[in-house]
């Protein structure tokens, strides 16, 4: 998940409004493909993930790691929890809901009844902390603002 964190924030300055997401698959123990989200209105970062990932790897054994949970509604790409269910992998660790509210659990949910393991909360105050700005605004309907204040000594 602490990788999954480094390759969303790689997307910082690319995808707002979006959220930044990075995802790792894991096989053995260890990393074989990982990806994140580049760019607004590109491909989310199971999408690149996925891509990564050899065709010799059995997918069913493998475990994915994403910070956020995935997409279950058509945007500007199809749903990463429709990729996911068709790949079959036998675990899915996600750090936190998507507080969005056309996803908002939807996608776990499909991800659980399609007989994927799904654990939600890995890491959840970091995943949290990174896209504080897109979970404002979600929730809210506010911006996140950083206020700068400067005045002389005598006010
Ligand atoms: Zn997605």
């Amino acid at each position: 998940m602490m990788r999954c964190l480094e390759l969303a924030k790689l997307g910082e300055l690319e995808v707002a409004p979006n959220p930044m997401v990075g995802c790792v698959i894991v096989y053995n123990d260890e990393i074989v493909a990982e990806g994140y989200h580049e760019k607004y209105g590109g491909p989310h970062a199971e999408v690149n993930a996925f891509a990564q990932l050899s065709d010799r790897i059995p997918t069913h054994l493998c475990d994915v790691f994403v910070n956020l949970e995935p997409c279950s509604h058509y945007g500007k790409t199809p749903p990463c929890s429709d990729l996911i269910i068709a790949k079959k992998p036998r675990r899915v660790c996600i750090g936190m809901l998507d507080p969005h509210h056309k996803v908002a659990g939807k996608g776990i949910k499909k991800l659980i009844e399609s007989g994927i393991n799904v654990s939600v909360g890995m890491l959840e105050e970091d995943c949290k902390l990174l896209n504080k700005k897109f979970i404002k605004a979600h929730t809210v309907s506010l911006p996140y603002v950083t206020l700068k204040w400067a005045e002389t000594k005598n006010g």
